[in-house]
């Protein structure tokens, strides 16, 4: 998945104290990722840009694509992030610049670790399923971690732990006594959670970490609030559970981790923890440098938008 804006905006988020106990409901900006994949994109948002060292939310579908080509995201680079897809239908072909080429399915995790830079492409494969429905997300990478060596994992397997009618997929971190595989470079938290018809729900969380909840289908009240696609609840931290009630099914995506206390960066495709680092990972993917060749991919590159004019946000 790709910021495909033409005109992206420098988003600089200055370490914020924890709002302990806050409950706050955003709408989703719809935005469109070409060839007519329509996305609701959650975070970030020019209030809160992250929760824990999630920055990034974009929830797409369900979206019937039996006619058209589905995704298609030409070859982009990323730094100081990881991404993280997860799908409730359908299928995505991932492409990057290690040589992985991994199709995922329901189920599944694809993680990738940006780090010092790593370039991918996302598509529905040719002989795709007739519907897509998933989300991918970004998680930032703290400043000792920025650098570290790109990487891909694909992950088929993932613990699921049952509370009271809810079906809790732990996608990243520990959630009910069961932990993920996946790699994290912060305390973090992911978790599909699948709640039968009439379901009351109650979920232990860390009191530490900050929470996000979007509904992928159906609709439900957290903490006694409605919630239901195109819209996140952030829950401040200070709470030991977070409560779930549905009158008939529904999927929730839960994320979570402790407050990020960095200052960050985000412009386009590259998070940076200074102004220049998103101007020289810019400047490398325009030369051809760093981020090395995605193969396979049928059409070219994407073009990195022109920088906002003048120089971008000083330090300090
Ligand atoms: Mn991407």
């Amino acid at each position: 998945m790709s910021n495909l804006g033409r005109a992206p905006q420098l988003l600089f988020e200055e370490p914020v104290p924890p709002e302990r106990s806050l409950v706050e409901i955003t709408a989703a900006r719809e935005v469109d990722l070409g060839e007519g994949t329509p996305v609701r994109r959650l975070l970030p948002k020019r209030a809160r840009s992250t929760i824990g060292a999630w920055c990034f939310v974009d929830h797409f579908g369900p979206q019937d694509i039996a006619a058209g080509r589905g995704m298609f995201v030409p070859p982009h680079p990323h730094t100081c992030l990881q991404t993280v897809t997860w799908l409730v239908e359908g299928e995505v072909l991932h492409r990057d610049s290690l040589s992985n080429e991994q199709l995922i399915r329901p189920g599944q995790l694809n993680l990738m670790t940006a780090g010092r830079g790593i370039a991918h492409a996302e598509e529905s494969p040719p002989d795709h399923p007739s519907v897509m429905h998933g989300v991918q997300l970004w998680v930032a990478l703290p400043e000792r971690s920025s650098r570290v060596d790109p990487s891909f994992d694909h992950l088929p397997q993932l613990p699921v732990a049952e509370a009271s009618g809810a079906r809790v997929t732990v996608l990243v971190g520990e959630l009910l006594g069961e932990r993920s595989p996946a790699r994290t470079y912060s305390a973090l938290l992911g978790a599909d959670v699948a709640l039968d018809i009439a379901t009351e729900a109650r979920l232990p969380v860390p009191p530490d970490f900050e929470h996000g909840l979007v509904v992928l289908s159906g609709e439900a009240a957290i903490e006694g609030s409605s919630l239901w696609p195109g819209s996140l609840m952030y829950l401040g931290s200070g709470r030991s559970s977070i409560s779930m009630r549905t009158t008939g099914p529904a999927r929730l995506l839960l994320i979570g981790g402790e407050p990020f206390r960095e200052p960050l960066f985000m412009w386009w495709n590259f998070v940076a923890h200074s102004a220049e680092e998103i101007e020289q990972a810019r400047a490398d993917w325009v030369a051809g440098r760093r981020f090395g060749e995605v193969h396979g991919f049928d059409g070219p590159r994407l073009d990195a938008p022109p920088l906002p004019p003048g120089r971008l946000l000083q330090r300090g």
